[in-house]
């Protein structure tokens, strides 16, 4: 009797490349670095691997460039069961770069957006039957917000529900804070979020995400919280993304909210404790696993 859970997220797909250094280079300063490692990520990339890993059925919106990192990542995204016909190989741009220079006592990065850029909202309205046929619509803030506009639109006249994860932050207008049924911002993007004057209109739909304190959120009116499980902490690169793509495959699997936020919040907890984005990314027996 159980079918799967559609999930359809428009959204990021990069290539990190990261290189660990001693010494952070100062200007005009070439130094010899340690390690040099790609992984794959993307917030959008991020939270299909993990409601892919969940058990849902996640249709991806997004572009990569005609490139060796676009052939990668979709070839990472097909043995993640992700469906990509909905992924456009674009001849002029690159694929997404997130370019990580670390040191043990500091990280600095350089996002070079490429071709998530190229997803417009007619590419959107190209693939609009992958969001209709969904349970749920899955976003983030790393395409641009016309294209998070024009998703909406499709997805609110098809009575399909829309969580979106606002993050990188950026003020939002008030078309897609109605629209949204849940905003998931982590306490730092929340406090930006109370800046907006439409805050209190938006209350009931927030589901918090606090790091190592858990989650709150609220639950017809009331506020709710969930504890952080108590891990040894490897690796919180991705924890957010986590949360999201299993909150979404819960939440889109007919889950009761408070339950799905239960799962979710052990899911990243399970994340955090392994190294890597997507490589720390938990399947769902082990969730069960992991709650009992
Ligand atoms: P982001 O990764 O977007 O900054 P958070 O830091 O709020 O988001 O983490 C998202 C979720 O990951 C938390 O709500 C929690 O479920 C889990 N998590 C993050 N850090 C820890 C930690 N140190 N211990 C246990 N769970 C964690």
């Amino acid at each position: 009797m159980s079918t799967q859970p559609n999930v359809c997220i428009v959204g990021s797909i990069n290539m990190d490349l990261t290189v660990t250094t001693d010494k952070m280079p100062m200007q005009g300063e070439t130094v010899l670095g340690q390690d040099f490692f790609t992984n794959p990520g993307g917030k959008g990339a991020n939270q299909a691997v993990a409601a892919a890993r969940m058990g849902a059925n996640v249709k991806f919106i997004g572009a990569v460039g005609d490139d060796p990192f676009g052939k990668t990542l979709l070839t990472n995204f097909t043995n993640e069961n992700i469906r990509t016909e909905g992924i456009e190989i674009v001849r002029d741009a690159s694929t997404g770069t997130a370019t990580i220079i670390l040191s043990e006592n500091d990280n600095r990065i350089i996002v070079a957006s490429g071709a998530n850029q190229s997803v417009t909202p007619d590419h959107v309205r190209k693939h609009r039957n992958l969001i209709i046929t969904s349970d749920l619509v899955l976003l983030q803030l790393e395409v641009p917000l016309e294209t998070i506009v024009a998703t909406m639109e499709i997805a609110k006249a098809n009575n399909v529900p829309v969580i979106l994860n606002p993050a990188p932050y950026q003020p939002l207008p008030e078309e897609i804070l109605k629209a949204a049924a849940y905003l998931t911002p982590n306490e730092i993007e929340l406090a930006s979020m109370k800046a907006s004057p439409l805050f209190t209109s938006i209350k009931d739909k927030l589901i918090v995400t606090r790091g190592d304190k858990g989650v709150s959120f609220a639950e017809h009116g009331i506020e709710r919280e969930i504890s952080g499980h108590s891990v040894q902490v490897i690796d919180t690169t991705g924890a957010g993304d986590t949360f999201n793509g299993a909150l979404a495959a819960e939440l889109a699997g007919g889950t009761e909210l408070a339950d799905a936020v239960t799962a979710a919040n052990a899911a990243a907890a399970i994340s955090v404790s392994k190294t890597g984005a997507q490589a720390g990314m938990p399947v769902k027996e082990d969730i069960q696993g992991f709650l009992h």
